[in-house]
Order: C-alpha cells, then structure tokens, then sequence
C-alpha cells in the first residue's frame, strides 16, 4: 500500500485489518467530519485475487467501478430447466477487487494523516483509557477506536456442521466469441447430483470472457483440484471448451462462513469494534458482504461522528436472524436437495422479492409469502430445531 509509514505509536483511531472492511471504513472516515483523525491501518499486506458482487437497486458508492452490470439472472434447476429472469428493478454488478482496492488506497492517499503499517498483529489489550495493538513492529495505541477486522469469525472449517460458502473460481478468456452477456448465471445446478447445495456461478464479462465459479453451501471443504475438475468439465459439456481453447487469467477461491454471527451485540461505546467477517457483516444465507459492509461501515463512521452513543454496530433484527436460522438448518440438514431448496424459492416468487428478501429489505407480509412458498416439511423440520436449540440453549 502505497500510504505513509507510522510516524506516531498513538493513533486516534487504528484499523486492525486493511482488507475490504477495514479500507472501507477508513475510506468513510477519510470522508467524514473526522477526516483530520490520526489514523493507522495495519495488515500484513497479502493481497489475493477477489471479485465484489452486489446487487441494488438505488445507486450506491462504487456502482462507477463495475467491470460489468446485468439487469437480467439465469436460474438452471437440476431437472434440467432454465429460468431468464429480469430483476427489476434491481442490477447485479461485477467489481473487479484490484479496481476496487487501487481507487481506495489513491483517496486514502489525498490524507497526509492516515498512514500504514506492513506487520503481524498479534493482539488487541487495553492499556489506561485507550486501547492498542501489539504487532511484529511494536505496539500502537488508540485513544479512540480499536476497528478489528482481521480476528477470526468463529466458524470451524472442519465441521460439517458449521455451513460454509466455499468455492473456487476461474476467469477464462476464449481465443473467439463464445459467451453471451446480456445475463448473469447466478445458479447453475445442472451439476448437481446430491443433496449437498452445489452449483455454478457464471459471470460472463464480454463475448470472450467470463468468470467461473464452482460454489458450495456446505459444511464440508474439498481438495483444490476438485473445483478445478469441475470447472473444466462444465466449460467443456456447456460451451464445447478443450483447454486450448481458452486461457486461465485468474483463479480466486474462498471460504466464507455462512452463520449468523454468535457474538454479543456491539455498541459505539465500545472501544473495540468489530467489523467485516469478524463482526458478522456477512449475510449468513447468501456469503455476500461487501454491499452490507458499506452500509454498516457508512453508518457506523456517521454514528462517530456525531459523538459518544450507544448505537449498535450492526441492527440486531431476531425475525430475520430467524428466518436465517431455518434457512441454513434446511442447508445443513439435507432432507431435501439444496437444488430444490433454491428452485422452489425462484420458481414460486418474483426474483425482485428474492432478491429483496437476501438483502433484508422485505416487510414481515413478504417475508411470510416467501415462507408460504417453500416445500413444508423440511422448513418446518428446521424451524422446529431452531426453537428446541434456542430452548436449550
Ligand atoms: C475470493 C472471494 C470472493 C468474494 N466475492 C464476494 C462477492 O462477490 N460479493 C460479496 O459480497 N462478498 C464476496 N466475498 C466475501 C467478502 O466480501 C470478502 O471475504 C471480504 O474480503 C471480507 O472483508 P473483511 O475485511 O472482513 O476480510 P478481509 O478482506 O479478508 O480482510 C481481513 C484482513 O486482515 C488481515 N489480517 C488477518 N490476520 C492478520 C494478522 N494476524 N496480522 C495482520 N493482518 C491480518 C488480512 O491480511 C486481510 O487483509 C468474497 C470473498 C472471497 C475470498
């Protein structure tokens, strides 16, 4: 990152993680009342391939950095059939994640006051009225914020009970014009064969290029050639492409957790925020976040501004975090095809409620007509369970 070294061991604020949270924040600080702040971001600066796809329907922040936008979604079900659907009023757009991280660090670099920090972070304490981070470089102090987004969200990869998205993804490009772009492939579950929620997400760029992405929502990661195998196979049976036929731009793979997050709710007293993965900023039945950390971290940064408040980091709303509840016990049980699962969901209701639904903007009424439209025993199965744990628990 091309920002200044600390010159300071105390900060007002200090950003423990510079990835896509972490900068973000900063980024809405940069543009806030308290842009004048000391400010220290610190990561140990490993940077990997990364794309960031949302979906919305007003204008938002960094729609002007979309590599690609598609105002229409295919849905292949298992049987196999294939929905076009026009998502109206919403768009789906494709960021390219160097794009989005270059144009940050170049605002962040107009602010002679926000510097960084190439180190190891190994922990958060506090000390007297502020707080600080103990790094390979020594120790910083804050005497406002300590923004955490580099702790580990609390998911085990190795248990099969802990539902994750995790996927492993190629950008092609064909040596002649081979992919149509009017529409994005937002699930492909023609290669679908078990009851494990496993699909294809195809994003196709231009005529010549497109992302393909080998998905799972599942508790159980595999071997990275598994995902390669997979995409190779699908290029072949759906777009006739040998490996001479195209070249491999990128790979990006990921393992996102798919939980709500378990930790107590936070507030703005806090000295020590978490945000990002950490701070439960992923929407726990779709893996997405970059969409929501901007929301979060602009209200957040406004909250700060405004002086000391009790405001919460992120809303705590129980209908929804419910609904997510059922949703990810219907995934982790399996009584029914994860297939299934999404080919009822699209088949019965508009994709614009969908689509609203995922991005939790829907009323209680629209929330129970989705209800109404998945298949019963298995969602009510899952709500049962959910109830018995929250009883227990
Ligand atoms: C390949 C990929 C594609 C994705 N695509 C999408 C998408 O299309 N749409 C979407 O909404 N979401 C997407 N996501 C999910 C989400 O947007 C990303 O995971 C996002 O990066 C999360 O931001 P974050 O800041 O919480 O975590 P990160 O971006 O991972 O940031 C954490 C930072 O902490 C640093 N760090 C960790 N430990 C230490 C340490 N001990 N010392 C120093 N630094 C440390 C890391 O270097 C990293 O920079 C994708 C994720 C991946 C991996």
């Amino acid at each position: 990152m091309q920002l200044p070294a600390p010159a300071y061991r105390e900060y007002d604020f200090i950003l423990a993680g510079g990835g896509m949270a972490g900068l973000s924040f900063a980024y809405y600080l940069s543009q806030s009342s308290l842009s004048s702040r000391r400010i220290l971001i610190i990561d140990r600066g490993i940077r990997n391939e990364q794309t960031f796809c949302y979906w919305n329907s007003e204008a938002s922040e960094f729609d002007f950095l979309a590599e690609k936008s598609w105002d229409s979604l295919y849905f292949h079900s298992a049987r196999p059939s294939s929905l076009k659907i026009a998502i109206e009023p919403y768009s789906y757009r494709k960021i390219n994640g160097n794009a989005w991280f270059s144009f940050i660090e170049a605002e962040l670099g107009k602010h002679p006051n926000i510097h960084f920090l190439a180190a190891e972070i190994e922990s958060i304490a506090y000390q007297g009225l502020g707080s600080c981070v103990r790094t390979s470089e020594g120790t910083f102090y804050a005497s406002e914020k300590i923004i955490d987004s580099f702790s580990p969200f609390p998911c085990d990869n190795a248990n099969p009970k802990h539902l994750k998205q995790h996927f492993l993804g190629w950008v092609v490009e064909c040596n002649f014009n081979n992919f149509e772009t009017d529409a994005a492939h937002l699930f492909d579950f023609r290669v679908a064969f078990g009851k494990e929620c496993e699909f294809m997400y195809v994003l196709p760029t231009s005529p010549r290029k497109a992302l393909f992405e080998y998905t799972f929502f599942s508790g159980t990661l595999r071997e990275p050639d598994y995902y390669r195998d997979k995409i190779k196979s699908y290029l072949f049976a759906y777009y006739g492409l040998t490996d001479d036929d195209y070249l491999l731009k990128e790979e990006e793979s990921g393992v996102i957790p798919m939980r709500n997050n378990p930790n107590k709710p936070e507030n703005l007293y806090q000295k020590h925020l978490k945000i990002g993965t950490t701070g439960g900023f992923v929407k726990s039945t779709t893996g997405y976040s970059f969409y929501r950390t901007q929301k979060f971290c602009r209200d957040l940064v406004a909250g700060l501004a405004n002086g000391p408040s009790s405001s919460l980091v992120i809303p705590v709303k129980p209908w929804k975090i419910w609904l997510d509840e059922v949703f990810l016990q219907v995934l982790i049980d399996q009584k029914i095809a994860g297939s299934k699962v999404f080919e009822t969901l699209f088949y019965n209701n508009k994709p614009a409620l969908l689509l609203k639904f995922l991005q939790e903007e829907t009323s209680w009424k629209e929330d129970l007509r989705l209800m109404w439209s998945v298949p019963t025993f298995p969602f009510v199965r899952a709500a049962l369970k959910t109830i018995y744990r929250s009883i227990i628990n």
